[in-house]
């Protein structure tokens, strides 16, 4: 089986200004890997991260993803190739006036039989898988509730049951913690993380806070001003090399001893034990 399920290769964009978002990156992925993509706000860790399921379009380079150029899709291959890629948001994206578990089952959409999307005809096991993501998470009592009813944290975990129900390869975060309080942004790594384990997805997940990057990734990636400044574990991220990429952004990092929620209690680990 080949290792490297995504790489990435002179990836630049631009957003129409003479400024670029990003000014060449080269990463590759191995499957399975759990990798966390650290940097100030505006280093360009959206936009990366976007470029990879074409939520944004690259202005050069490439992005293989399981052997597919991903740069020049479009239309039914591009919604193709992204089904296989889960994405889990800041703000949720959630549809606020459905349920709890519509909402989830919205992960299968792209999936389906265009007829049976369009009639929302899900299927008995992908409504029991539904029911066991949502047990595992510990909201079966608010099943029925309204998506807008809920807590952010609440929410958030919706939107990692319907990432796993689409039953992608790869999984993608964008900051999927900013908007949460330290409690409910430690369960919602937890399952994250717990997640990818049990289904071996490889993951990749914005976070401008350290201490989630040191407590969950297998590998760290800092990104500057556009560019990749740093690769590899949270042993090799020194506390100059945390200088170096948040210079001037010092209070962004939060705190980087790497102990914060280490009670698995409070960080979701034992949902999915
Ligand atoms: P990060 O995720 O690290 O905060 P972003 O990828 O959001 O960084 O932003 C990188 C740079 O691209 C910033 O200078 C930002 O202002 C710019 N940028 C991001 N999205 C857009 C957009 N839709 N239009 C114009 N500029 C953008």
């Amino acid at each position: 089986m080949e290792d490297t399920i995504l790489t990435i290769r002179g990836l630049k964009k631009t957003y129409g200004g003479p400024s670029y978002a990003l000014k060449g990156v080269d990463i590759s992925f191995k499957r399975g890997e759990f990798v966390v993509i650290i940097g100030p706000s505006g280093a360009g860790k959206s936009t990366l991260v976007r470029c990879i399921n074409r939520m944004v379009d690259p202005s050069e380079g490439e992005i293989i993803f399981d052997g597919i150029h991903m740069e020049n899709l479009k239309g039914k291959a591009l919604r193709q190739r992204r089904a296989d890629i889960g994405m889990i948001f800041q703000h949720y994206n959630l549809v606020g006036r459905v349920n709890v578990i519509k909402n989830i089952l919205y992960g299968r959409l792209g999936k389906m039989h265009a007829a049976a999307s369009l009639l929302g005809l899900f299927k008995r096991e992908d409504r029991l898988e539904a029911f066991e993501l949502i047990k595992k998470v510990g909201l079966d009592a608010e099943m029925y509730k309204r998506a807008d009813s809920l807590s952010g944290g609440q929410m958030q975990r919706v939107g990692i049951c319907r990432a796993i129900l689409q039953h992608p390869t790869l999984l993608l975060a964008d900051e999927p913690i900013a908007s949460l309080d330290p409690a409910s942004a430690g369960i919602v790594m937890g399952e994250i993380r717990a997640a990818a384990d049990e289904k071996k997805l490889t993951c990749i997940v914005n976070l401008h806070q350290v201490e989630y990057a040191k407590r969950y990734a297998d590998r760290i990636i800092g990104i500057k001003d556009g560019l990749v400044v740093f690769d590899g574990t949270k042993a090799d991220l020194t506390t100059e090399i945390l200088s170096h990429i948040y210079q001037g952004k010092e209070d962004q990092m939060g705190d980087t001893s790497g102990q914060a929620n280490n009670n698995p209690a409070e960080t979701g680990e034992l949902l999915y034990a």
